[in-house]
């Protein structure tokens, strides 16, 4: 019987592809593999972390080449989108500041 053979997606070493675990670098294979790398896990990150998901995006083993870009650009978009809301809501705070300090005595 021939064992199954597979390449670990981390550290590219043979392992058997049946394992759930690399028996070289010890990282969950398929479905064990960190939540962080999935499709879901990278959408969860960019609300935790922000634009720093990316960094897992295009590090993942299981996202194909096609929805990093994808992704990296949704995610792009979202953060400036954010940015300039953010900036928009602080820029309106001081306006209804500098109204109120601006009011003559
Ligand atoms: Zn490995």
């Amino acid at each position: 019987m021939t064992a199954d053979n597979a390449a670990c997606w981390k550290c590219r070493q043979q392992i058997d592809a049946a394992d759930n675990y690399c028996r070289h670098c010890g990282a969950g294979q398929r479905d064990k593999i960190n939540f962080y790398y999935q499709q879901w896990g990278v959408w969860l990150l960019f609300f935790v972390i922000g634009p720093f998901n990316l960094w897992f995006l295009f590090k993942s083993p299981v996202i194909s080449k096609k929805w990093k870009i994808i992704d990296g650009i949704i995610f792009g978009i979202l953060s400036i989108w954010f940015c300039w809301s953010f900036y928009s809501a602080v820029k309106n705070i001081f306006g209804v500041y500098s109204t109120f300090l601006n009011m003559p005595y």
